[in-house]
């Protein structure tokens, strides 16, 4: 499928990256194109080449070769640390700030850009009900005394805070049992809809990429082999990647189907 580049939030173009002067590659060739207000998620074998893809669309790694644009402009015009400001950035394990408060880990971003502190207020305010952590309660406390699945909201929290219209989120519910996870994946769809962010993330988890995605990208080895809705890649695998990748939560689901009519 082409697309047109005006439709596309974000736009890869012959993105390759080697960390070794030449002699192997993490990415290859990539094009890729995430269109404004989708989600879109980059899944594959450990070792693929995805974090690295998302690193370079915020200039947190360099590409060796191509073009990367969001919004229209080219990431290389934008200076690296204002374009990391105007995109959200959601990682597993959070990295929150242990000697803040929640409330300070939520506006850190609006400080470092010297918002008056009583916007900054308002704002985090607005964020920890937006992500359902009561800010009178969660607001004054530490990330230590915090859930896991609690610092992953304020994760979430803090990434939304200077009103990004695109997200990259590295396995954010990858450290949560399978029901926050669930509740949480639940809960970022509808904020995503809301809000109608543009949205690539990262997994390694296929039954993740088919509930949440609407469109799934499939690296393996630093190139991208399959590109579809998931009902478009569960009806038509393009790659034997895909397949392997789709076999287990199939499988999975057949099981327990099974189990559940008691014919296992
Ligand atoms: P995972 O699911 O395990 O996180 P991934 O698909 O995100 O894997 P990347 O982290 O993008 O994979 O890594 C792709 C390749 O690039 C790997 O072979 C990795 O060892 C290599 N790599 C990543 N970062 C660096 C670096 N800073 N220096 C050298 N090699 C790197």
């Amino acid at each position: 499928m082409t697309l047109d580049a005006a439709d596309s939030m974000i736009s890869l173009r012959q993105v390759g990256k080697s960390f070794d002067d030449g002699a192997s590659w993490a990415v290859r060739g990539l094009d890729l194109e995430v269109r404004a207000g989708e989600w879109m998620v980059l899944l594959g074998e450990s070792g693929c080449g995805k974090t690295t893809t998302l690193r370079m669309i915020n200039r947190l790694t360099e590409p060796s070769t191509g073009e990367i644009s969001v919004n229209g402009q080219d990431v290389r015009a934008s200076d690296p640390v204002a374009l990391r400001r105007g995109i959200g950035y959601v990682l597993q394990g959070v990295g929150l700030f242990p000697h803040m408060t929640i409330a300070q880990n939520v506006g850190v971003v609006p400080s470092l850009l010297r918002w008056p502190p009583a916007d900054i207020a308002r704002r985090t305010h607005e964020l920890l009900e937006l992500v359902g952590l009561p800010p009178a309660e969660f607001g004054p406390r530490r990330p230590e005394q915090l859930s896991g699945g609690q610092r992953q909201r304020v994760g979430v929290a803090r990434a939304l805070a200077s009103r990004p219209t695109v997200m990259l989120m590295d396995e954010p519910f990858g450290a949560l049992d399978p029901l926050t996870r669930d509740a949480l994946r639940g809960e970022f769809a509808q904020l995503q809809r809301d809000l109608g962010l543009t949205v690539l993330m990262v997994s390694h988890d296929m039954t993740e990429a088919l509930l949440a995605a609407d469109r799934i990208a499939v690296m393996h080895e630093g190139r991208i082999v399959g590109l579809g809705s998931p009902a478009e890649l569960l009806a038509a695998p393009p790659h034997d990647q895909v397949r392997r990748l789709l076999e287990m939560p199939l499988r999975h689901a057949e099981r327990v189907a099974a189990l559940a009519r008691g014919s296992a």
